[in-house]
């Protein structure tokens, strides 16, 4: 350390201290980096490595970024999980003797942001803290731009994760808790996580925040609240006024989905490419302000289960969509409303400008007449939501009479407070303007006596006021009148004393003005930020509107209905659609759909159809009915009668991309055993092709044991869709079990999708016939008409009775297993490749009927039936790739065209030895 420079000396003690971030060290005008944290910036930020000497032999790496452009960077790095600590210089530069004082004022870290471009309007920002403690888990989280804060208890750290991971949290925090501890239990990569001993810090700091709440809560929540804080204090370092109390809750008293039913759904963002469009709330999305943004996201998330509750929420859109006037007034009122929230937050921090200021009065003003409109609506749920409302008018009054209208965006330059709020200040504003009213006439008057028309009188900061006069005239200026002050190329700057009064008489003013106005500002945010907890609660009140207003307008533009809540357990959707997908479909009309499912006869519905007809739409169209009808919003059908769930579990579609690095077969377990150990009566089960991921007995067999379990056991309401035309038998055999299909014509040789979901099983086994369509060759098709005669055979004589769930886990004899590895990838690959056909000269006859055949009896699954001719069943994707590769055109591709082929053949014949 000796070697090294004073300077480099410092920078070395305080990072010590900041050892998880980067030390953003200023120096002048910019930011500078030093050591690994420059090594690593200058690859994470692109920006150029340099080196300095710093005593040392070798020379110090070095980056940095200017400090008026910081914000960019560092919001760069916090997306990338990264910390950022600022150190400062805390003294004037040059009055130091030796080094600069500098220290760290403040941490940025990706939870503790709380304004710049890190921050959506239309998102919170969560910092999450999970703790564990006597027996039990807790999750508390707070948003510090908006002064939220939540917690809940939970009986096991899993579900404390799945919880925390509701928030879908910026940055997390574990009290006491290994980092290890949690890995496999859905922790995302790339979270910026902070483990905590909490023995190292204050176990008070919760009393002392919420000393009402404190005395309530159990020892998990404590911890968690005591870290959260904690953390915020150190990295923060100043003091939160401005966190709203304290909001507890349980859990499951929401409607409970697990993180991979709300990916699986697209709630809030999009599977394929995480994005808000394509989600429900991208749809339901017409609120006109932030907060109304950030409540309808939370609102999806926990969708209620209390009758009463969302009775009322339906009522007030009712009553909103009834006057469509009074809507669209109330929207455009909302649209002047800025983001109260996050400007409270910022007053409170002493962040805010006059700016802000300027913009919370403009709301305010904008919300007495959104409330008059609800009040005298005549509509009794408006006059419900309106009522007791506390506009903040004086507030905004006090603003209106103490900023002006349109302040600079520096609250260091002046011009931000009305004449008439302060005596001194009006002075000081009369002096200057006298003074500058003097010198607007010394031009016209020096003009005249001295007769030079091109005289002009200007002001610079570095000579004060001048009177310019060109080289040519100078011999008109009167002996003795002007003192020369600068000389140009083509003129002389003069001044005179009593410029120069004049000049000391302004400056002197402004100084003070601006001094003075400063201090005045600073006493106006600090006297609205007495009432933070009242523009607080407007902006709970203002955000509840906007989202039952938003709700009434897209169930307005989308013609949804009105449910109605059952208590039997009956569920009945007259066209029902998938809003989300009937709004993206181009053209093409979505195909509305019912449902209709009881407790009594109806608990099960077995959807059978080929792929692509609609069977995973229809389904996850019933679990956003259901999530839509729970949050209070109406409904896309033209009748709804929908029983309260209280959770849901999905099994729908292609969950590769999953993190964990599990496969897709394991995920699908996965899913599927949530729901078997969680779903009670009242919970929707939708599994989609459940089974698919392993061979064809493994899979079908699963499937029907998990059929039977839900009967038996749980009694939830179930989708469930497969391709196993076998299960279709179940309806004889399950009371509650009811088949319905997603029905496809056949038309000219093509197959037609009808996206119609209609009573009955599906007719046809559609694979080999659709296989004919996409012109797979000829061989191939009457070849797998063999093995499939082969295979209906063998099913006669292997009852799915027989096939126990021990047999799914790996314990299949080995020799049913090999041949019959590759049978489910035959029906795959058919099904991709009639998923592109689209012409065919199809050649119908010979079609083998499945739906026909009889699972009986009693006997042990026996090794299955080899084909007819004896030999091995061939590897389907090896018929696969031997008919590409015959078919292949050598000419018509690139070198590496081929290669790229030729690495393609190569992994699937691997992948499906
Ligand atoms: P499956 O689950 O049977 O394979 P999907 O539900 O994935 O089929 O539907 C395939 C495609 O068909 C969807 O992407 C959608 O574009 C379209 N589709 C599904 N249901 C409907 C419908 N009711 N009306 C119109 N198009 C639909």
């Amino acid at each position: 350390m000796a070697q090294y420079t004073p300077m480099i000396q410092q920078y070395l003690e305080i990072k010590r201290q900041y050892t998880d971030a980067f030390l953003f060290f200023r120096l002048g005008d910019f930011y500078e980096l030093f050591f690994e944290d420059a090594v690593l910036a200058s690859r994470e930020l692109e920006i150029t490595l340099t080196g300095r000497g710093g005593g040392a032999e070798e020379r110090i790496p070095m980056c940095g970024v200017p400090h008026h452009a910081a914000e960019t960077y560092i919001a760069e790095l916090l997306k990338k999980g990264y910390k950022v600590a600022i150190c400062e210089q805390v003294e004037d530069p040059k009055a130091s003797k030796g080094v600069v004082k500098r220290e760290v004022t403040r941490m940025i870290t990706p939870g503790t942001m709380i304004e710049g471009k890190w921050l959506h309007d239309k998102e919170n920002n969560y910092l999450v803290a999970i703790a564990a403690l006597s027996g039990k888990a807790a999750v508390a989280a707070c948003d510090l731009s908006t002064g939220e804060m939540y917690t809940t208890s939970l009986s096991t750290m899993y579900a404390a994760v799945e919880e925390a991971m509701q928030y879908r949290p910026s940055e997390l925090l574990l009290c006491d808790i290994a980092e290890d501890e949690l890995r496999g239990k859905g922790l995302p990569p790339h979270m910026s996580i902070t483990c905590l001993a909490t023995n190292a810090m204050s176990q008070t700091a919760v009393d002392e925040l919420y000393p009402e709440e404190a005395t309530q809560l159990e020892d998990a929540v404590r911890l968690a609240m005591n870290g959260l804080l904690h953390y915020v204090g150190t990295t923060q370092k100043r003091a939160l006024t401005h966190m709203r109390s304290l909001q507890h809750y349980v859990a499951d008293e929401f409607l409970q989905m697990d993180h991979f039913s709300r990916r699986n759904l697209e709630l809030t963002e999009t599977i394929r490419d995480k994005s808000k469009k394509g989600s429900l709330l991208w749809l339901l999305d017409k609120t006109e302000t932030a907060m109304g943004g950030r409540l309808l996201r939370r609102w999806i998330e926990r969708p209620l289960l209390n009758p009463e509750e969302i009775g009322n929420r339906y009522d007030t859109v009712e009553a909103f969509r009834h006057d469509l006037l009074l809507r669209s007034d109330v929207r455009e009122g909302l649209d002047r409303v800025y983001d109260l929230e996050r400007l409270a937050g910022r007053i409170s921090y002493g962040n805010a400008n006059a700016k802000d200021l300027v913009q919370l009065r403009h709301s305010l003003e904008a919300i007495p007449s959104v409330i008059d409109l609800l009040v005298n609506s005549g509509e009794q749920a408006l006059q419900l939501i309106a009522s007791d409302m506390d506009d903040c008018g004086d507030i905004a009054q006090f603003l209106s009479e103490t900023l002006v209208e349109d302040p600079p965006v520096s609250v260091r330059e002046g011009n931000l407070i009305q004449d008439g709020y302060d005596e001194y200040l009006d002075k000081l504003r009369l002096a200057s303007r006298q003074g500058k009213g003097w010198i607007a006439q010394l031009e016209k008057s020096e003009r005249e006596l001295t007769g030079i028309r091109s005289l002009k009188v200007g002001f610079n900061k570095v000579f004060g006021y001048y009177i310019e006069v060109s080289k040519a005239n100078l011999a008109h200026i009167p002996p003795g009148r002007y003192e020369r002050k600068q000389t140009l190329t083509n003129a002389e700057r003069y001044v005179t004393p009593e410029l120069k009064e004049k000049e000391a008489l302004i400056l002197e003013a402004e100084e003070k003005l601006v001094e003075l106005e400063y201090q005045l500002f600073t006493q106006i945010r600090l006297e609205v930020a007495k009432h933070i907890p009242r523009i607080q609660n407007l902006a709970e009140r203002i955000a509840r509107i906007d989202v039952l207003q938003a709700f009434a307008t897209v169930s307005e533009e989308r013609s949804f209905t009105r449910p109605t809540l059952t208590t039997d357990g009956e569920v009945y959707v007259k066209d029902g659609r998938h809003a989300v997908v009937e709004a993206v479909l181009n053209q093409e009309k979505y195909v509305a759909n019912d449902v209709t499912m009881n407790q009594k006869d109806r608990n099960i519905l077995l959807i059978t159809g080929p792929n692509m007809a609609g069977k995973s739409t229809y389904m996850r169209q019933m679990a956003l009915i259901t999530v839509m009808a729970q949050i209070g919003c109406f409904v896309p059908a033209s009748e709804a009668r929908i029983s309260l769930v209280d959770q849901i579990f999905t099994r729908i579609g292609a969950a590769d991309d999953l993190v964990g690095g599990f496969s897709t077969f394991m995920v699908e377990m996965l899913e599927t055993r949530n729901a078997l150990v969680k779903a009670t009566p009242r919970s929707l089960i939708l599994l989609d092709e459940i089974g698919r991921g392993t061979s064809t007995y493994d899979g079908m067999a699963l499937a029907q044991a998990v059929i039977e379990y839900i009967h038996e056991h749980i009694g939830a309401k179930t989708l469930f869709s497969t391709h196993y035309h076998e299960l279709t038998d179940l309806e004889e055999k399950i009371p509650g079990v009811v088949n319905v299909h997603a029905r496809c014509e056949e038309r000219d040789g093509k197959l037609l999708f009808l996206h119609k979901i209609e009573e009955g099983r599906a007719d046809k086994s559609y694979g080999i016939h659709v296989a004919e369509l996409a012109e797979m060759p000829l061989e191939v098709i009457s070849r797998a008409r063999e093995i499939l005669q082969g295979l209906e055979g063998k099913d006669r004589e292997a009852p799915l009775e027989q096939l126990s769930l021990d047999l799914l886990w790996g314990q299949v004899p080995a020799a049913s297993q090999q041949v019959f590895s590759g049978q489910i990838e035959t029906t795959t690959h058919q099904k991709k490749r009639a998923n592109d056909a689209s012409t065919s000269k199809a050649e119908t006859k010979g079609k083998t009927d499945k739906t026909d055949t009889v699972v009986e009896g009693t006997e042990v699954a026996q090794a299955p039936a080899t084909s007819s001719k004896n030999e091995p069943l061939p590897n389907p994707t090896e018929v696969d790739v031997l008919s590409e590769l015959r078919d292949i055109d050598l000419n018509q591709m690139t070198p590496l065209q081929a290669l790229i082929q030729l690495s393609d053949w190569n992994t699937r014949l691997r992948k499906h030895k």
